[in-house]
């Protein structure tokens, strides 16, 4: 991932060495593949129907009676931060202060890169599961600290799994900074309250902080979404993040939000002024709407999202991938070796011509690159239709 960016005459590139190594993100160049070859897109994670209606139309009167469109309070307004802890309370029993527990960001995204850039000194160590998000490693870069990954591996049940005394050997007196996603984007992999429970006794035990990306909380298909602050020794050393793009299917909106103590959402605030001050004003209306939404909203989002799931788990199987069974997010991780490929990034070069359809090679989530030479991630937060002729295509693998 070179990056040809030296002035004319010049030794020095433009882009400073912390950033070098992220040049190019691998969904511009398969996004492009898919349009320029008219395949379905597999690959990057947005849904292709909106959230809904009503959510849009909420959206829509915010604009036109002027609420948002001028920069709203810098934490974000009221109604959504009081809407965020009553969600907190609702479905998980905890209680958190609107006014100073709660910060509205400019998506996940931004929650993630002010934590970090707020939370870390240079030279500090975080501890994050590989494979990673991919903004996880140029934040931590851009905050100075050093990545140090552990590995999530598939077990003999087909579903990627934490090894906790990997995690404990991990920890060095460096270490400041535990980076957690669960449910885990690309495997599926959802950690259980006996691994919660682990992973809390150590950050209290070597003093660590934990960052949280909970941006699929209510996409668990199997057992359930557990939110790490909940358990003891946690709540005041635990920065949760979520995500109103995934689970109100709105990504374009960016909405999302952190809930922490007051001295860490302070400390997150600092670093998210100076990032977009603020964001989304009018989205922040509809989204306090959002989240008050009937059980139901959110038992249909989920149901949905399960078939989807069964119908790329079945068409996969059939087409010779070996399927990781995710029982959260909305990817697939699979294993290209049964079909006798070598690399994910060749292969995902491929498939266009090959079946017209995209995916991601999940190299590019590793620091090892062995470990996930061979996988390759599709997204199904797509219209049934177009999973059944993505599957229609990909059976053409196996024939
Ligand atoms: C999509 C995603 C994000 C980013 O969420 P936005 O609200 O769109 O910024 C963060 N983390 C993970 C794991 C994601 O999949």
């Amino acid at each position: 991932m070179a990056v040809m960016s030296a002035p004319a005459g010049g030794s020095r590139p433009f882009l400073n060495r912390r950033l070098a190594a992220f040049g190019t993100t691998i969904f511009a160049e398969m996004s492009a593949l898919a349009a320029r070859t008219g395949s379905i897109n597999l690959g990057q994670g947005f849904p292709d129907t909106d959230g809904p209606a009503e959510i849009a139309e909420a959206a829509s009167r915010a604009v036109l009676s002027g609420r948002g469109n001028q920069y709203p309070p810098g934490p974000g307004i009221p109604e959504l931060r009081t809407a965020i802890a009553a969600h907190q309370q609702r479905f998980y029993g905890l209680t958190y202060d609107p006014d100073s527990e709660v910060l509205v960001t400019a998506g996940a995204t931004e929650a993630i890169a002010a934590s970090l850039l707020a939370l870390l000194e240079p030279g500090d160590e975080v501890i994050a599961l590989e494979p990673f998000y991919d903004s996880y490693a140029a934040c931590i870069a851009m905050a100075g600290a050093t990545r140090i990954p552990v590995t999530l591996r598939p077990s003999a049940d087909g579903i990627f799994s934490l090894d906790l005394d990997e995690l404990r050997n991990a920890v060095t007196p460096r270490t400041r900074l535990l980076l957690l996603n669960t449910p885990h984007n690309p495997t599926g992999a959802v950690l259980t309250g006996a691994e919660l429970a682990a992973i809390a006794e150590l950050a209290v035990d070597r003093d660590l902080l934990v960052v949280t990306d909970e941006v699929y909380e209510h996409l668990v298909f199997e057992g359930s979404h557990i939110p790490l602050a909940g358990l003891p020794g946690m709540r005041e050393r635990t920065v949760a993040i979520s995500s109103a793009g995934k689970t109100f299917s709105f990504t374009g909106w960016k909405v999302g939000w952190v809930t922490a103590a007051p001295a860490l959402v302070s400390a997150v605030r600092s670093a998210k002024q100076f990032l977009t001050y603020v964001s989304s004003g009018p989205f922040q209306y509809a989204i306090a709407e959002a989240l008050a939404l009937p059980d139901d909203y959110y038992a249909s989002f989920r149901a949905d999202l399960a078939r989807k799931r069964d119908i790329l788990t079945a068409g996969l199987t059939a087409a010779g991938f070996e399927v990781y069974r995710p029982q959260g997010t909305y990817f697939i991780t699979t294993d290209i070796a049964p079909l006798g490929e070598k690399d994910g990034l060749s292969f995902c070069r491929a498939l266009p011509e090959r079946c017209g359809v995209v995916a991601i090679p999940n190299a590019v989530f590793y620091d090892d690159q062995e470990a996930g030479r061979t996988q390759v991630r599709w997204a199904f937060c797509k219209r049934t239709a177009v999973l059944q002729e993505a599957v229609e295509r990909l059976g053409r693998l196996a024939r």
